[in-house]
C-alpha cells in the first residue's frame, strides 16, 4: 500500500483564523505554547454524504474543551459551525473526516501564557475505516494498555485536550508493536475506560454494558449508540466495569466517530464474538449517519 502524502504537504485549503489559506501555508512558529505545553483542544467529526454529522455537538465540546483548559476560543458555536460548512464546501468532499483545532499562540514563553492568543484553524480529508476495511468482518485485537486513563481530579478529563493523548499514543504504539490493533485502557482506579480514541461497549445476554464516562470523553457516538440500542428496547447499563467481568462478555465493540462502530474479537486473554447485536449497531449508525434512518 502507498503511504498516504504528508500532512503538510497536500493540495486544499484550512480555514486559519478565520480565513482559508492554501494547505501547506497553515504553519505555526516553532515558539508557539501549545507546542511546548499542550494547550490546544481539537475534535474529530465526520461528513457524511455532505453533511457533517453532529456538527454543533462538536463546535460545542471545542468550546468547552477550550475553557476546561482555561481559555475562550474567539468564534462563537455558530461561526465554528460555519467554519466547518465552509471548509467541507471548498474541499469538494462528500465524505470526509474533519479536524478542528484551537491553541494558545506565541506571544508568551513559560508556563503562564495568559497573553497568547488563541488560534482556530479547521482541516478535512478524506479517511475510511479507521482501524481498516477487514476490522468490521474479522474484529479488532488488542491488548490492555499499562497506561491508566487519570483521575479527574489529576487532569481536565472532560476535555478533548491534546495532552490527554499522550499515553493514547504511547498504548496503540505499544499495540502496534506487538502486532495488534489498539489498546484498551483501564482508568485510576483499575476499572476498565475505553480505547485510545474512543468508547468501549459490551454485550452480555442481549443487553449492553459501558463503562461510567467519569474520567474520560463520554463520546458522541457513544451517546448515539445508546439512543439506538434504547429504540431498539435493548437495555443500556452505564455502570462501573472491573476486569474481572471481560471473561463474561460474549461481544465487544468501540465507539467513535473514526471508529464508528467496530466489533472487537479480542483484549489481552479475552476473546469476543462479532455477534449481531454489534452487527446490528453498526449498521443503525451507518444508517443514522448517511440520513437512513430519522435523526434520534
Ligand atoms: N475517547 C477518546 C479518547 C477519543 O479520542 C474519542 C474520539 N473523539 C472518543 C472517546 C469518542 O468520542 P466521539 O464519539 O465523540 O468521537
Amino acid at each position: 500500500m502507498a503511504t498516504p502524502p504528508s500532512y503538510d504537504d497536500r493540495d486544499g485549503t484550512i480555514w486559519f483564523d478565520g480565513r482559508l489559506v492554501p494547505w501547506r501555508e497553515a504553519n505555526v512558529h516553532v515558539l508557539t505554547h501549545a507546542l511546548h505545553y499542550a494547550s490546544s483542544v481539537f475534535e474529530g467529526q465526520r461528513a457524511y454524504a455532505g453533511e457533517i454529522f453532529k456538527l454543533t455537538e462538536h463546535s460545542e465540546r471545542l468550546v468547552k474543551s477550550g475553557r476546561l483548559l482555561g481559555f475562550e476560543i474567539p468564534w462563537s458555536v455558530e461561526q465554528i459551525d460555519q467554519a466547518c460548512r465552509e471548509v467541507l464546501a471548498d474541499s469538494g468532499l462528500e465524505d470526509a473526516y474533519m479536524r478542528p483545532l484551537a491553541w494558545r499562540g506565541s506571544e508568551q514563553m513559560g508556563v503562564s501564557a495568559q497573553r497568547a492568543k488563541i488560534h482556530l484553524a479547521i482541516a478535512c480529508w478524506p479517511w475510511g475505516a479507521y482501524f481498516g476495511d477487514e476490522s468490521a468482518r474479522k474484529g479488532i485485537r488488542m491488548i490492555v494498555s499499562p497506561w491508566r486513563r487519570p483521575a479527574p481530579y489529576t487532569a481536565p478529563t472532560e476535555s478533548k485536550a491534546a495532552g490527554l493523548y499522550m499515553i493514547c499514543t504511547l498504548a496503540r504504539h505499544e499495540a502496534q508493536a506487538k502486532g495488534y490493533d489498539d489498546a484498551l485502557m483501564f482508568d485510576w482506579r483499575g476499572r476498565v475506560a475505553e480505547g485510545t480514541g474512543a468508547n468501549a461497549f459490551f454485550v452480555r445476554d442481549g443487553a449492553l454494558h459501558t463503562p461510567t464516562p467519569d474520567c474520560f470523553l463520554d463520546g458522541i457516538t457513544r451517546r448515539t449508540v445508546i439512543d439506538l440500542a434504547r429504540r431498539r428496547g435493548i437495555e443500556v447499563h452505564e455502570r462501573p466495569i472491573w476486569p474481572e467481568e471481560l471473561e463474561g462478555f460474549e461481544q465487544f465493540f468501540l465507539t467513535g466517530t473514526a471508529a464508528e462502530v467496530t466489533p472487537v474479537a479480542s483484549v489481552g486473554p479475552w476473546n469476543f464474538e462479532v455477534g449481531d447485536l454489534t452487527l446490528q449497531l453498526r449498521s443503525d449508525y451507518l444508517d443514522l449517519v448517511n440520513r437512513r434512518l430519522t435523526n434520534a
